[in-house]
């Protein structure tokens, strides 16, 4: 982008530099997705089927089966014996009220009828059988809490022999994941850095290029997509010293450029530095304001720098820190710029 192209242009070379920077991102971003598509990441079930003992699962399965069961037998035994504890209730309550109406013939001195005597001994057996069949579920119940528990016991001496082996497993799955990561990371920064070492590389070795923008555009989202990667990736502990490094070796890049740029300025920025320096009518060198009434040679009296002095082509006065005569138009030779 020269610096003289219009301000609206500048900015609109600008604005599409962004817009490219996250096309590009986008575009990294799928090939990269691609890539975690290569392989499927392992899972933790197969590491478990083949490192416990079948015979052992198995087991398991059957003893975790039959505990459901008892538990549904459980649940409905209960409900069983509320139910029977409520009809025996309700049996003891007609008893008792067929005594009270015994009792009470008994007391006013007559003999209860044959009728009353049969409810009386119909409502005692009642509440006999109620009770039975009470006690009967009863029994029931504590026989299922009793194989419960013996299932139970079996489940704890089945996980204390396949804990181990679980262990290992999910430690082999630990390990699998780790080196799937790292094949991964392998694969992408494989493909990564090459894409931002290029773009690097590219945009160092044509300074003059009119394309630099979309160079620069490349290299940032390549760049971003390393450390989103390397991020990804690698632990921490790691990824840290990786970025620490990254962002030293940018820093001491840029710090060196500068400084080699500012001992050995750039020509087009030489020439850009005195060009203005003439405009505002102060030495290029030291800053020294010079009158506009200079003769046809002169010396900034500041640093002895010749700021003016006659055209060997036409005589008339030139600047001798630029490289055209202002009258004729002849080039000077180059030691006159690079003074
Ligand atoms: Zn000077
Ligand atoms: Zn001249």
């Amino acid at each position: 982008m020269k610096d003289s192209s219009p301000a609206g242009m500048r900015w609109t070379i600008r604005l599409l530099s962004v817009v490219l920077f996250f096309l590009f991102i986008g575009l990294l971003c799928y090939i990269i997705g691609d890539i975690d598509d290569l392989r499927p990441p392992p899972e933790l079930q197969n590491f478990y089927d083949t490192g416990i003992d079948a015979e052992l699962t198995r087991a398991q399965r059957e003893f975790n089966a039959s505990l459901e069961v008892i538990r549904m037998d459980k649940a409905r035994q209960q409900e069983i014996k509320t139910n029977r504890s409520e009809a025996m209730g309700v049996a003891r309550d007609t008893w008792a009220q067929a005594q009270r109406v015994h009792q009470f013939e008994l007391t006013a001195g007559r003999q209860p009828s044959t009728e009353l005597r049969e409810e009386l001994a119909q409502a005692h057996e009642g509440y006999t059988a109620a009770q039975a069949t009470f006690e009967e579920a009863n029994t029931e119940l504590a026989d299922l809490g009793a194989q419960e528990y013996a299932i139970k016991q079996e489940l704890a001496t089945l996980e204390n022999r396949i804990r181990p082996q679980r262990v290992e497993a999910y430690d082999l799955y630990e390990e699998a994941t780790k080196d799937h990561n790292h094949t991964l990371a392998t694969y992408k920064l494989s493909f990564i850095i090459p894409v931002s070492l290029l773009a690097a590389w590219a945009l160092a070795k044509r300074r003059e290029s009119i394309y630099r923008p979309i160079l620069k555009a490349l290299l940032l989202a390549s760049f971003f997509w390393v450390v989103v990667v390397m991020h990804e990736h690698f632990e921490f502990k790691y990824f840290k010293y990786i970025a620490l490094t990254a962002a030293v070796l940018i820093v001491l890049a840029f710090l060196v450029r500068l400084l080699q740029s500012s001992a050995r300025p750039r020509p087009d920025l030489l020439l850009k530095q005195r060009r203005e320096s003439y405009h505002r009518n102060t030495c290029p060198e030291c800053a020294y304001s010079y009158p506009d009434d200079h003769g046809d040679a002169f010396t900034c009296p500041a640093c002895g720098t010749g700021l003016f002095a006659n055209c060997n082509a036409c005589g008339n006065s030139r600047h001798n820190l630029l490289p055209f005569c202002i009258h004729c138009g002849s080039e000077e030779a180059a030691s006159a710029v690079s003074a």
